[in-house]
This record gives structure tokens, sequence and C-alpha cells, in this order.
């Protein structure tokens, strides 16, 4: 019998799901079987398809955000933004595919053209990560499906319920069952599938150890494309704010949105030696009134609680390993049930700390920074081997100027969070944020590849130099 994976709610403890552990190479051979028809289908077709999906997540928002709720703990008004992502994805998509990989035709010498088109890699597999299960992975698969790829999407151990709905309305739609097929498990079945010859590349969006594993994994497989979308350890530089309310709830929003759990969450907050209390004061002031609380209470919380009482308990391990390096709480880390994964928004100094490791703590806990000038704000905003998101919140039009050209990030912002990345402009990392395969807007660029063809309607042949004239004797 196969081995069953079981799915509970983080805020209830309750049993939400089961399903049965899946077999990456039998469902990689399904989509193999799929892939020709799915890709020989004209790119209107395919467009359509996913509008099709588009309208069915649309009709069914409040079911699929009770449930990703329920799963994730996240309180409803964001999970339904978050299946209002899952809907707006299919028009960018689509614009997106017409404006990166589009077909061009330049002319060239004597009435030939050169023509431009790209084709779909395959059967591309997905892994997607528990903390938007439905967004992020249909990130992946919607620009892959219209370039003409099948999918083997793999949701996170922790996410199986969302991850099926998903591939369900993609069904419902008319995507056929062959074109996406649904791989339950955890780690195990994600190396499983990454190992399959079958596939032509993967598309991955979870934790950085994961994502180099993965690297190392296709080290030998250069002809397969792999898309890795990682963490980040994001720094928020406040520089002579004036209008410190704002500032302050900007500050508020990126560290502890989604229970801090956004791969691009504030983790550092770095402000000017001296002239920072009165803007901790106003943080802190905001993290009190934050209602933490379960997914479906009124009022609505501010955030619910982590994804699970092993993040809760790794969260409160990383908390205390800050405290015995020398960090300086100044708003702690409470969890007020043992036994459930609800955490506290957490302030910490860590300026006079020692070795404060480089790590995506992935809750809602923001460090504090502080430092003699600007300069030494950037280098800080640098002092990382991640580089996702980072911001600068006042500052002058110069100083942005400065900021922007020397933070190492693949998203840098100006008086706005470090979160809620436009999905209408390309987005990813550099460092140990990604591989340099941006996602979002440019996901099209690696759900397809580029064919140059020179073409001409006549065959026209000569040879012009190097031949020996036919009418010469030779002696
Ligand atoms: P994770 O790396 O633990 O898991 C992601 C997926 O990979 C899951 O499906 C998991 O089963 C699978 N997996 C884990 N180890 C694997 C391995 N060695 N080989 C193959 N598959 C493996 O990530 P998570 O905890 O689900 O998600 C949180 C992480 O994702 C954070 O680090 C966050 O910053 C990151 N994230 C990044 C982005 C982005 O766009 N850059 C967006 C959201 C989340």
């Amino acid at each position: 019998m196969a081995e069953k994976l079981v799915s509970t709610e983080p805020s209830t403890g309750a049993e939400l799901w089961s399903g049965d552990i899946g077999d990456a190479a039998a469902e990689v051979a399904i989509a193999r079987a799929a892939w020709p028809e799915w890709a020989a289908h004209s790119i209107a077709y395919r467009m359509e398809t996913l509008r099709r999906f588009a309208n069915v997540v649309r009709k069914r928002t409040d079911e699929f955000a009770d449930l990703i709720s329920r799963e994730t703990g996240k309180p409803l008004w964001e999970t339904k933004t978050e299946v209002g992502a899952v809907v707006n994805k299919v028009e960018i998509s689509v614009a997106a595919y017409a404006d990166r990989t589009p077909q061009k035709k330049l002319e060239a010498a004597l009435g030939s053209k050169v023509a431009i088109r790209h084709k779909p890699h395959g059967v591309l597999a997905v892994l997607g990560p528990f903390n938007f299960p439905a967004h992020l992975p249909n990130g992946h698969i919607v620009p892959a499906l219209i370039a003409g790829n099948a999918v083997v999407f793999k949701p996170s151990e922790k996410t199986p319920a969302s991850g099926e709905f998903l591939v369900q309305c993609y069904h419902e739609a008319g995507v056929p069952e062959g074109a996406v097929r649904l791989l339950i498990g955890g780690p195990n079945e994600g190396r499983e599938l990454a190992s399959q010859p079958g596939i032509d590349g993967l598309l991955f969006t979870g934790s950085a150890r994961a994502g180099s594993a993965l690297h190392k994994q296709f080290a030998e497989t250069p002809s397969k494309i792999l898309a890795l979308e990682l963490g980040g350890n994001n720094p928020i530089v406040a520089w002579n704010v004036k209008d410190l309310d704002a500032a302050a709830a900007i500050i508020a929003q990126s560290a502890f949105l989604s229970a801090g759990q956004r791969c691009t969450a504030a983790r550092r907050l770095i402000v000017e030696d001296g002239k920072e209390q009165k803007l901790v004061e106003m943080i802190t002031t905001l993290m009190d009134r934050m209602i933490v609380a379960e997914p479906f209470a009124h009022p609505q919380p501010f955030m619910g609680c982590v994804i699970d009482n092993a993040s809760a308990d790794h969260l409160q391990e990383q908390w205390v390993a800050l405290m015995m390096k020398g960090g300086r709480p100044i708003r702690r880390l409470e969890r007020p049930k043992d036994d459930r994964p609800f955490l506290s928004p957490a302030l910490i100094d860590v300026t006079d700390a020692k070795d404060v490791p480089d790590e995506e703590m992935f809750g809602p806990v923001l460090q504090l920074i502080r430092v003699k000038d600007f300069d030494a704000a950037i280098d800080e905003a640098n002092n990382t081997r991640f580089g996702l998101a980072a911001s600068l919140l006042g500052g002058s039009p110069e100083q942005y100027d400065k900021f922007w050209a020397n933070v190492r990030a693949g998203v840098i912002n100006w008086n706005k969070p470090t979160n809620g990345a436009p999905s209408t402009a390309p987005f990813g990392g550099i460092g140990m944020s990604g591989n340099h395969r941006p996602s979002a807007y440019y996901a099209a660029d690696y759900c397809a590849y580029p064919v140059t063809s020179s073409e001409s309607d006549k065959l026209r042949g000569s040879i012009g130099e190097g031949l020996r004239d036919p009418n010469l004797q030779e002696d």
C-alpha cells in the first residue's frame, strides 16, 4: 500500500487532508506521453485554455482561500489576495509570452528572412514552497503551459491540499490531465523527480538549502534548464526619515506580513546610530497592536501562525541563539500556546552581537542594526550572501541613487516595503537568492528556448570564392 501524507491545520492541529505519496517516474512518463499533443496546439488555444482556468479559480475563490487559510494558518483576507494573484497570473503571462518570447521576422540579404521563434522545453518539473502554495507554483506552471510544456508539479509536503486544488482547477478548465500532473510527497519525492531522465528542466521556489542541493544535482545535466527562486536576508534602511508614521508602518509590513514567511520580508532594519529611538518606539507601538490569531478570527488578524510547530521551535532556537550572541531584545518572540505555532512579532538589536549568522529567519523576527553613516548602512545592507530585496526609506534622491547603484539585490525599492513585488515586472535575486533566472514577468524566458531560422522561399546557392575556373586547363 502507498505511504500516506497527512496535512494538518497549523492553527488548530486538526487533520485537514491525507493522500498517497506519488511515484515521480510514473508521473513523468504520463506527462511525456501527453506533451506532444499539448505542444502541437496553437498558442492561441493554450492561452484560451488558461483563461478558462482563471475563470474556474475566480468562481472558486472563497473555497480556495478557505482551504489555503486552513492549511497555512494565514488570515483569510490574505489568502483571498493570493487567489486573486493566481487569477491575474494568466493575463500577465499571456502578455509576457508575447513580449519576452514573441515570433519575429528580420529582413536579411537577397529577400530572405531571419525568423526568431520559441519552442517549449518539453516536460518541466515544478517544486513549490508552503508560504504561497498556490500563487508561487502557479507562477511557474501558467507560463510553462502557455509556452507548450507539460508539467509535473510537486507541492510542498506542508501544503498538499492546496496543490491538489490548484491542479484540479487546471483540469476542470480543460488542460489535459496528462499535461499537468500532481506528485504528492516531500523532499525525497522532490529529489526523485529532479533525477528523472524524462524531465527537460526544473522550476523551483524554496529555500537556499534545497536550491543548492538541486544545483549540485543538476551539475551533470547542463542540457536541462534549472530556475531557482530562493530566500533572502533582506535589509531595510531608514535614513533621515521625515514621516515616521509611514516609515514605521512600512517597516512593520515588510517584516511581519505573512508572519514573516515571505522571501522578501525585511529581516534587518538598518538605522543611524543615536537617531533611531523615536522610530523604534513607533514600530514597537504598532507591533504591540498587531493581532495574531487564527485565520478566520473576527476582527481579522494582521498575521496568523507560522506553518508548523517544528518551524516555531526552530525560530525560538534561532532567537535564543541571537540573545546568546549578545542581541538585546526590544520585543521578545513570544509563543502564547506551547502546542501551537503562533508567534508574536519580535525585534532585537544585534548591533553589539558577535557572529550573527547570515541566515534567513523565516518568521516574525526583525533585527535592528545601528550604523554611523550612510556608507556604513550600504555596507551593512550588503553584508549578506543573499541578494533578494532591499529598501531605502527616506534619504535624498542622491542617496537613493547611491543605494541603488551599490546595493546588491534583484529588488531595490525606495520608500516602499521590501515585499509585495509587482507580477508585471521581473522578480529574482542574486547571490544565494537564485541562479539568474528571474521569475514573474520574466518566467516566459525560462519556459521556452529561442530558435533562429534563416528562411527564403526560393532556393538560391552559389560559391563566390576559392573555386578553380572550370575553363582553365591544368598543366
Ligand atoms: P523548501 O526548500 O523547504 O521546500 C520547497 C520545495 O522543495 C518543497 O516542495 C520541498 O518538498 C522540496 N524540497 C526540499 N528539499 C529538497 C531537495 N533537497 N530536493 C528536491 N526538493 C526538495 O522551502 P519551503 O520551506 O517550503 O519555503 C520557504 C522558502 O522558500 C524560504 O526560504 C523562502 O525564502 C523561499 N521562497 C522563495 C521565493 C522566491 O520567489 N524567491 C518565494 C517564496 C518562498
